[in-house]
């Protein structure tokens, strides 16, 4: 039997086990208060609570009623707890079901990524190892060759670097303290440009700056991450010598941070499947110097989902990307 099964069995006799033991205690106090009644002697002929005079025959046939009031009642709590097993058992199942699916779907995620996680680990792992192998198994191996195989071995421990950085990154979203502060927008988003400035140079890409906002209300680590990783995207997916605008407004409900590229774009069919964890378009498209894990807008969406910042794409294939968050103007409780 599937574990998955054997849980809800297991929280469902736990269930069923509270629901009969609750019915029980109820029967019996039922019956104890009923017997309590039913065993009150009758009132004697001197007896003050009343006149009433009770014939023996009387007596014996008030007492046959009695027993048989008493097996009755307990037939009807028979049948009671019986009804209460019976509906008990579909509902504890029921109820057992209901408690275990999110948590069976956040144990399939978990091992998902785990799978996942494991599999682009495998990968430079492997080449890794594959370029290491070749290297020993030649007789000699020169001063230039060497320093060739060293070269790979950095690109690859690059590769695992990033890659630990992500999952590192993910994990973070997840203890980070829902904190916010004032910040000045101009700053901020300067000195951000400015890291990413080299990235982009690489590529003759223009970052253009338009500011039109004071300050927002957010989480600065947050809003780091997710603009970094946006505008790293649209270097990355976006052809030599075309523009990359960041651009900030303030409307009267939030504002607004764009980053916009003149790249690739993406199809419709992929726009909202990019922001699953290791999902990348096709790699014909991405080729190496593009390489990531698929991660990177993930954690985008995590960071906004945590501070309940709104994340909407507008892209056309071929033409150009607008990734647009929406900061609340308070911040968010
Ligand atoms: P990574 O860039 O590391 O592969 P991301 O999660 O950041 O991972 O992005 C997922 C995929 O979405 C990328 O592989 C790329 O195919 C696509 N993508 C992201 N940003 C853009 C963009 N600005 N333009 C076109 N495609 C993009």
């Amino acid at each position: 039997m599937p574990d998955s099964k054997k849980r809800v069995q297991r929280l469902a006799a736990s269930y069923l086990a509270i629901i009969m033991a609750m019915s029980l205690i109820f029967s019996g106090i039922l019956y104890t208060v009923a017997a309590v009644q039913l065993s009150d002697p009758l009132p004697d002929r001197d007896d003050p609570r009343g006149q009433l005079f009770f014939s023996n025959e009387q007596r014996s046939r008030l007492g046959e009623r009695t027993q048989q009031t008493r097996l009755s009642l307990i037939a009807s709590l028979v049948l009671l707890n019986m009804s209460v097993l019976g509906f008990g058992a579909w509902f504890s199942l029921f109820l057992a079901r209901r408690t275990l699916r999110p948590i069976e779907e956040a144990m399939d995620m978990q091992n998902q990524f785990i799978s996942d996680a494991s599999h682009e680990l495998r990968t430079p792992l492997t080449a890794l190892q594959a370029v290491n192998e070749v290297a020993l198994r030649k007789k000699s191996l020169d001063d230039k060759k060497a320093r060739a195989v060293l070269n790979k071995n950095i690109v690859e421990i690059e590769r695992l670097h990033s890659l630990a950085d992500a999952l590192l990154e993910l994990t973070k979203v997840e203890k980070s303290a829902r904190t916010h502060e004032t910040i000045e927008l101009a700053p901020f988003l300067q000195s951000l440009v400015g890291e990413l400035q080299g990235a982009a140079s690489q590529k003759n890409i223009m970052l253009d700056l338009q500011i039109k906002a004071q300050s927002v209300i957010a989480n600065r680590m947050a809003l780091t991450q997710i603009i970094t990783n946006l505008v790293d995207n649209a270097i990355k997916y976006s052809p030599e010598k075309t523009t990359v605008t960041i651009a900030a407004e303030q409307t009267k409900q939030d504002v607004i941070v764009r980053v916009s590229d003149q790249g690739i774009g993406l199809a419709k069919e992929d726009q909202v499947k990019i922001f699953d964890r290791f999902y990348r378009v096709d790699n014909a498209r991405t080729d190496a110097a593009k390489s990531g894990y698929g991660l990177g807008l993930s954690i985008v969406k995590a960071l906004c989902a945590k501070y309940g910042y709104i994340l909407h794409l507008d892209s056309t294939l071929g033409k150009g990307s607008t990734f647009t968050v929406h900061l609340p103007l308070k911040g968010v409780e």
